[in-house]
Parts: structure tokens; C-alpha cells; sequence
């Protein structure tokens, strides 16, 4: 089988001389345990924090990947069954039933949208919107990141809670244009175009009530300065942020919370999974009418598993980014 290994530590943005391909031999389906060949994996923003340290050099790293059962020493992962687990980058996991879950034959919605809006990406939306801001019918939304995989699924489902208006800020004028055009945004900016708050107070010049940030630094201090009296942030990321080498300078504005009453949360999703049967069963029948997309920028082959993820982390995507392994 083939993996990709981290061989070293990135000082500021990684780069592929941070990776190794290596061939390891093929595991043996050992009792309690089955052989999966992967079919998609998943590439993710929190993976660069892992490379500072949470991973090992020279060793498996861990990821979301889909895979189908090819040889099964147990009965609960049935030869030919698919499954969701988490020994990502590699063409082949020997998993056991703790570790993989046996995905649903769910008629109409692609299996890989378990790597998108219907697994963590979407549960990190789903949980920043209900959970941490809980949304109310009528209010306005700010989400950053927008037109990635987390931020489009938080703009359509804002909108399917009962959002009012929604807006965005985006990479490029296309991805801001396409969240206007196709994923049902009021208005979106380009948070290169200049600056973030005031683009942001031109977009939602009422202000919002709830704000999805994935990007910290001055899309956050933009946040809250638009926010609304009792305001909440759901803050799921701080992509501007994980590539510096110093901590950020934004934002500094933190006291307007305090005049706001408004509310400012940092989650995470893996403390949330109770909400996944929730959000399956919000989403698969507005997936199979079409009422929400599942937008993914596909690389293909497992040999650009590591361009996607660079790739990914520039913004190269639109839409969760995976990797398409095997068919
Ligand atoms: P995305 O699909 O959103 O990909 C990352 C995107 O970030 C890029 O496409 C790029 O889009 C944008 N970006 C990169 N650098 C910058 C920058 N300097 N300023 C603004 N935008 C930038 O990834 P995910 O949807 O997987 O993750 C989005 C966020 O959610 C991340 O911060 C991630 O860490 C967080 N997250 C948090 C979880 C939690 O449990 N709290 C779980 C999952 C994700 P663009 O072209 O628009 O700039």
C-alpha cells in the first residue's frame, strides 16, 4: 500500500518537500479487523495545526477517509460495505469496527458528501449555527470563509433555519460570485479586494446577529464590530492564522463585546458528534430535492493527496476539498 508520511515540521506554509510517499506492506485482516481500500480522503485546514507537532514524523497520520471493505475478519464490516474512519492518506487501512463506521446506502446523496456536508464539515456548520450561535427565524448571518467547504454549508443552512440575510466574504470575485449566484448568499465580498470590516459594514450596513468565522484576525475584528446588540460568534477557525509565526495583531475590538452584550464561542466539532443523526436527518431530503449542494473541488489520484491539501489551505478550492483515490 501506499502512504504519505510528514517528515518535517513547516516553519510558516508547509511545502511538499514537508511529505513523503512511502510503500509499506499490505495488511492482513487480523481477527476484529478489515481491510478497506480508500476511495476518497480528505484534506483539512486543522491537519496544518497537526504538523506542528500533534502528528509524528516518518509515521501514519491521521484523516477522514471513505473507503470500501475488500477482506473482513469481522462480521460487523461486511466485505464490500463502506466505511467512514480516520487513518487518512493512504491507499489502504486495516480498521476495526470501533475505528470505521459502516456507512448508510442513502438513495440520492453521494457517499463522498460524508466527507463533506453530511460528516464533520457540515457538522461544524450545522453545530456553529444551532448549538453555539443558536440561529433564531429572522436573523442576519455573516460567514467567512464562505465559498469553502465549512462556510457553504453554513450559508445554505442559515438560510434553511430561517436566516433573513446572509452574507459572506470569499477569496476571489468567482467565489463570491458563485455564492451570490448559486448558493443562495444576499451579498459577498472579496476580503482581498481591501479592507475586511469595511467591506463587511458596505455588505450587512444594519449589522449582523450571527457570525460563522473560519478565518480569525480581521475577519474577526470585523465580526464584531458588525455585530448586533446580543450578537453571537460561533468561531470555528482562524485560517489567516495557521501559517504565522507570531500571534495576530487583530482583533482588538474585543471590548465591544462587553458594550454589545454579545457573545464570542470557540467549539469544536468532535465535542458535538450526538448532533450527527440531527443533521442527516435536516439534510439527506434537501440533498436528494436539490434544496442543498454539496459542493467538493476533487483532486484526482492519490498521488496529489498533498498538492490538494496545499492547495486547499491557498484557497485553491471551492467547496470541501477531497480527494478522489479509486472509484
Ligand atoms: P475550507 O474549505 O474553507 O478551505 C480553507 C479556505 O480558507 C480556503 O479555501 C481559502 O478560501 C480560505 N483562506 C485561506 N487563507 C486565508 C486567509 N489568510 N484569509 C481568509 N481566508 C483564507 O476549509 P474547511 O471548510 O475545512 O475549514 C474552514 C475553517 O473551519 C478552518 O478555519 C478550519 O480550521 C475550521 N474548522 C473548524 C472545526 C471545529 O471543530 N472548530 C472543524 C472543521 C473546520 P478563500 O479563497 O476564500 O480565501
Amino acid at each position: 500500500l501506499a502512504a504519505v508520511h510528514q517528515i518535517r515540521r513547516p516553519r510558516g506554509a508547509p511545502v511538499p518537500e514537508d511529505f513523503a510517499f512511502v510503500t509499506e506492506p499490505m495488511p492482513e485482516p487480523l481477527p476484529g479487523t478489515a481491510l478497506v481500500e480508500n476511495t476518497w480522503l480528505s484534506v483539512d485546514p486543522y491537519m496544518r495545526e497537526n504538523m506542528d507537532g500533534e502528528w509524528e514524523l516518518h509515521a501514519p497520520l491521521e484523516g477522514r477517509a471513505l473507503g470500501r471493505v475488500v477482506a473482513s475478519a469481522d462480521p460487523a464490516l461486511p466485505e464490500g460495505s463502506l466505511v467512514l474512519h480516520r487513518q487518512g492518506w493512504r491507499t489502504h487501512a486495516a480498521v476495526t469496527a470501533a475505528e470505521a463506521r459502516v456507512l448508510p446506502d442513502l438513495p440520492g446523496v453521494a457517499p463522498e458528501s460524508f466527507l463533506g456536508i453530511l460528516g464533520g464539515t457540515g457538522l461544524t456548520a450545522y453545530v456553529a449555527l444551532t448549538r453555539i450561535a443558536a440561529l433564531r427565524p429572522g436573523e442576519d448571518v455573516f460567514v467567512s470563509a464562505a465559498a469553502g467547504g465549512v462556510g457553504s454549508a453554513a450559508g445554505q443552512l442559515a438560510r434553511l433555519l430561517g436566516a433573513r440575510r446572509v452574507v459572506g466574504s470569499a477569496g476571489t470575485r468567482a467565489k463570491a460570485d458563485w455564492l451570490v449566484a448559486e448558493l443562495g448568499f444576499d451579498a459577498a465580498f472579496v476580503h482581498r479586494d481591501g479592507p475586511v470590516a469595511e467591506q463587511l459594514a458596505a455588505a450587512a450596513p444594519d449589522g449582523v446577529d450571527v457570525v460563522v468565522d473560519n478565518v480569525g484576525g480581521d475577519h474577526l475584528e470585523a465580526a464584531i464590530g458588525a455585530l448586533r446588540e446580543r450578537g453571537r460568534i460561533a468561531w470555528a477557525g482562524a485560517i489567516s492564522q495557521y501559517n504565522a509565526a507570531s500571534p495576530p495583531a487583530a482583533p482588538r475590538n474585543l471590548f465591544d463585546l462587553v458594550e454589545k452584550s454579545g457573545r464570542l464561542e470557540g467549539f469544536l466539532v468532535s465535542r458535538h458528534r450526538d448532533a450527527q443523526g440531527e443533521l442527516e436527518a435536516f439534510l439527506t431530503p434537501h440533498l436528494r430535492q436539490g434544496t442543498v449542494r454539496d459542493p467538493l473541488t476533487v483532486t484526482e489520484g492519490f498521488g496529489h493527496v498533498v498538492d490538494a491539501f496545499l492547495g486547499m489551505l491557498r484557497g485553491a478550492n471551492t467547496g470541501k476539498a477531497v480527494v478522489r483515490v479509486a472509484s
